[in-house]
């Protein structure tokens, strides 16, 4: 019998379109291996709605294999130490993995490959980093040549099949059982709405990329407006690679239009934002530029008005419907509409002038698809203090975003205090209107102008 090939799950949680899973069971017998190593992740330990959805992940891939007699191998500790340990238990010199950005991975598949023979493969990512570059060679930092770059490269690899087969060792090494694991909340357990929202796995995964096939040529036209069902939904089941970014492209390419266009650019920024955390593997937290290290943020450790205000921020009990919606859905449900994350961060920052880096950690904690990469860069983007040009004085005025872009009935359906209000009234009810629903914690021009003081000040420092 050949030597068993271990396998090293993290985000690719999958069986079909899983390089590291082809190559490993053409190799030899399987020994799967997930490690909750998430301690390791300075800051960045998986927050509780992820540690919901890994769970229920964990637990689908493990069908999956069992239909295969064959299983996942469960470890938590240090993922190199855990690694040699299975590999000296099956007699096993290879790990296969699909290769990872966030820089604890980065470290630990470095450490592994000095100890065992470690096969890396791209899996997650269109393009992965080092694929797009300048002319020179050098990686962009900037969006837009990116994208405009990544044209050219089209189209991506073809995906590659699951497994014909599945071989196991002779004696598989003990494994903990997941439930011990503790991912799910008891007391109290907050996941109701989340699991009424989404189904997880690879089978949901594929049956929502099928209902997406047909609307995405109204992407252009409808991903902007949080009242309408206009995205994809697939951001977690990207993020834990329950599905592939080549599996979505090759289903969707027939379907050119141009909201399949805008869809794939979006695509490209997921791959984007791996290419900026790559670079700057502290990305999530530390200004890019140092300048913003000056602005005197309101401190909510400090300052009991501004831990009021991230509070309710939080909470969802701002006074600006719009914002107060798109909290209360992310608490709700483990995610929030792209147009409303963005107006919901620069509230925060710029409203409330509270560091970026607070509201970085809260979606980090309550979103399902909570990526170390694209969370950072979406919020040193509205922030203005990342790689891109200076955003900080685009201040987003809530209220007639929330009109521009028709929210009405998605506040109705999170805010149901505001349920009755007409059109007109909702996105900024009138105080005889508000009934129990709270003031604004600032008005939109004074906070306005509190921030782009503090820029100025900043900036004059
Ligand atoms: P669709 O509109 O259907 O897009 C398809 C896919 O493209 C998404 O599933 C996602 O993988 C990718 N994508 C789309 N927009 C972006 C973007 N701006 N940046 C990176 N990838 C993108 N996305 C995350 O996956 N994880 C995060 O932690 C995250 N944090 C964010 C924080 C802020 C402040 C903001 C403004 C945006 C954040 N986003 C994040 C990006 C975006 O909001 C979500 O990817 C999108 O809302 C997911 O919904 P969808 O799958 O329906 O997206």
């Amino acid at each position: 019998m050949s030597e068993p090939q271990i396998l090293w799950l993290r985000r690719d949680l999958r069986m079909a379109d899983n390089p590291a899973l082809h190559a490993a069971a053409a190799q030899g017998p399987v020994v799967a291996v997930y490690v909750l190593d998430d301690e390791a992740a300075d800051h960045h330990a998986y927050g509780g709605a992820s540690r919901w959805w890994l769970h229920h992940s964990l637990e689908s891939l493990g069908k999956s294999f069992g239909k295969r007699n064959s299983r996942i191998i469960l470890r938590r500790g240090d993922a190199v130490e855990e690694l040699c340990k299975v590999a000296k238990e099956v007699g096993a010199g290879t790990v296969h993995a699909n290769r990872h950005y966030e820089p604890w991975w980065r470290k630990a598949q470095g450490k592994l490959d000095e100890k065992l023979d470690l096969q890396l493969y791209d899996g997650n990512y269109i393009f992965p980093p080092g694929f797009i570059t300048t002319g020179s060679g050098d990686p962009y930092k900037i969006y837009t040549p990116f994208y405009k770059s990544s044209k050219a490269k089209f189209p991506p690899r073809d995906t590659v099949p699951e497994p014909e087969t599945i071989s196991s060792p002779e004696n598989w090494p003990d494994s903990d059982v997941i439930s011990d694991w503790d991912l799910l909340p008891t007391k109290p357990d907050w996941s109701g709405g989340i699991a009424d929202f989404w189904e997880v796995g690879e089978d949901a995964a594929h049956t929502r990329l099928s209902e997406w096939e047909d609307d995405v040529a109204d992407y252009d036209d409808q991903r902007n407006l949080p009242s309408i069902d206009g995205s994809s939904r697939l951001s977690p089941h990207l993020h834990f690679g329950e599905i592939s970014p080549i599996q979505i492209w090759h289903a969707l390419k027939h379907k050119r239009s141009d909201g399949w266009e805008t869809y794939e650019s979006e695509l490209v920024w997921r791959d984007y934002a791996q290419n900026v955390i790559a670079q700057f593997p502290a990305y999530p937290s530390e200004n890019y530029r140092e300048d913003y290290d000056r602005i005197a943020w309101r401190n909510p450790d400090k300052d009991e008005e501004a831990a009021g205000d991230l509070r309710a921020w939080q909470k969802g009990q701002t006074g600006y419907p719009i914002v107060d919606a798109g909290m209360r859905q992310l608490w709700q449900t483990g995610w929030m509409h792209n147009r409303v994350r963005m107006i919901a961060a620069s509230f925060l920052i710029k409203h409330l002038l509270i560091d970026w880096r607070r509201g970085e950690q809260w979606f980090w904690d309550t979103l399902v698809d909570a990526d170390y990469a694209s969370n950072a860069t979406n919020w040193q983007w509205v922030s203005g203090t990342g790689v891109d040009s200076n955003m900080f004085v685009r201040i987003m005025a809530p209220l007639s975003q929330s009109e521009k872009f028709d929210a009405a009935g998605y506040i109705r359906e999170y805010v149901p205090e505001l349920n009755d209000l007409s059109d007109a009234d909702i996105h900024d009810p009138p105080d005889e209107k508000r009934g129990d629903y709270p003031d604004k914690l600032i008005p939109h021009k004074a906070g306005r102008e509190r921030a782009l003081e503090a820029y100025r000040a900043m900036k004059n420092g």
